[in-house]
């Protein structure tokens, strides 16, 4: 078995009734299991700025699946929430994004392991802290380290 960590976000709709719903979704995933969920988080959008406010959290999954399953289950997934690809950062009904597996670094045209920004944001780190602190990042040092470089990103845990 291996060690995945997701990453949800939604802004339209019921944005935490989707991620609750979605970390349901997960946990019937083919050969996996959802071992930690973190809280929900209240986040002010970056980027395009005129569109709510998210509601992110994370995931910790046990997986047979290898990476790039993974990733077309979470896309799959996203499509059954009915998310609309329109720009890039802006809104979406559910956004899921492979976070780490395991300690693998990857950089495929469609997978990067680590996700690649997954250090800069507030959205991921603050819950990703909250289910494993002690976690390393591959090539980046740990999770804990990274929280002080987002502590001016706007973030309000539900
Ligand atoms: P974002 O999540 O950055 O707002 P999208 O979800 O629209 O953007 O982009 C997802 C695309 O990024 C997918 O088609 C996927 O192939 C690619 N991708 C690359 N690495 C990852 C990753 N670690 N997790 C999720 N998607 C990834
Ligand atoms: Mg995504």
């Amino acid at each position: 078995m291996n060690t995945a960590y997701v990453a949800l976000g939604a802004n339209i709709g019921d944005p935490a009734a989707t991620v609750l719903a979605a970390y349901a979704a997960l946990a019937n995933l083919t050969d996996s299991r959802v071992i930690h969920t973190s809280s929900l988080y209240r986040t002010a959008p970056v980027g395009l700025k005129h569109q709510p406010d998210f509601i992110n959290a994370v995931a910790a999954l046990e997986t047979g699946l290898a990476p790039e399953e993974l990733l077309d289950a979470l896309l799959d997934l996203e499509a059954r929430f009915g998310r609309v690809r329109r720009d890039r950062n802006g809104p979406r009904t559910l956004d899921l994004d492979l976070l780490l597996y395991n300690d693998i670094e990857l950089d495929l045209p469609r997978l990067t392991l680590p996700h690649p920004r997954l250090h800069l944001r507030a959205f991921v780190l603050r819950p990703l802290a909250e289910i494993a602190p002690g976690l390393a990042i591959p090539g980046r040092g740990s999770v804990a380290a990274w929280l002080p470089a987002v502590a001016n990103q706007g973030i309000a845990r539900l």
